[in-house]
């Protein structure tokens, strides 16, 4: 909504209808379904649970949606609910959960949590101090990183991830081995802003062990955002079949190869 139109909204007395909306038991802006007591007083959906009694008169709550508000809170602007982390967006609730999932100031779960069962969660500003703490070795800190597998095997599933600090920022680079489609699949993710990942690219550098075959493959960056899955079955990454990778291994196991982060012009 535009702020003219919210303009339009506020009330005489100065208050806007965002106060109008507060919740008087969690003091947070209520969203739908709005409930209300026997004499029209509104508590919203989370506290409603909790109460015996209407906190405004004490009368009985009753399982009437107070449909005015609700309405209401369609109209208005909510700050993100990452406003203490220091997002300063105000969104409509239709708005809201696309806002959110991509909110850069959102928690995020730890880069390798699979790989380590770690259940850390924070801010991206926080991520690269809980990786320098906890999972030093998932660190490459250059903007061409390098790869080496002394026995690659082709057979057996492998998802992998680890991060790439460089070019001053955090990328995420996700590995998945499947053998069953005879094809590896790798994609870098830029951590922070979606709408600043199609600023850098990551290039795959692959020799051949006898120097006279190479594959260079420039994909750009994708979103942290951007589903892993959707990623692979878009082939919005890098994709090799094992049969080209065969070219790039000695004896059939290793494997070494280089990517090359960088900014696009
Ligand atoms: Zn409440
Ligand atoms: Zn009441
Ligand atoms: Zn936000
Ligand atoms: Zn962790």
């Amino acid at each position: 909504m535009s702020s003219e139109n919210m303009a339009s909204l506020s009330l005489e007395d100065g208050r806007s209808i965002v106060n109008l909306l507060e919740c008087p038991v969690c003091l947070s802006t209520m969203k739908p379904p709005i409930f209300q007591c026997q004499n029209g007083h509104s508590v919203c959906s989370e506290c409603k649970p909790g109460l015996q009694k209407c906190p405004t008169c004490r009368g009985a709550l009753i399982d009437t949606r107070n449909l005015l508000a609700e309405e209401l809170a369609y109209k208005v602007i909510y700050p993100c609910k990452n406003t203490v982390r220091g997002c300063c967006e105000k969104v409509s609730l239709e708005d809201m959960k696309k806002h959110e999932t991509a909110c850069p100031h959102r928690k995020y779960e730890c880069l390798v949590a699979k790989e380590n069962g770690c259940a850390w969660t924070g801010c991206r500003s926080d991520i690269l101090r809980h990786m320098e703490e906890k999972h030093d070795k998932y660190i490459y800190r250059s903007d061409l990183c390098s790869f080496k597998y002394e026995e690659f095997n082709f057979l057996q599933e492998c998802k992998f991830s680890c991060i790439f600090s460089s070019c001053g920022e955090i990328f995420w680079f996700r590995s998945k081995r499947d053998p069953e489609k005879r094809k590896l699949y790798e994609v870098v993710q830029y951590i922070g802003p979606k709408e600043n990942a199609s600023k850098y690219a990551y290039e795959h550098r692959l020799v051949s062990p006898s120097g006279d075959q190479k594959l260079t493959f420039i994909n750009v960056v994708k979103s942290d955002t951007d589903e892993l899955k959707n990623i692979y079955e878009m082939r919005k990454c890098f994709i090799i079949d094992y049969d080209t990778l065969e070219i790039f291994t000695q004896n059939g196991k290793t494997f070494e190869y280089k990517i090359k982060m960088c900014r696009q012009k």
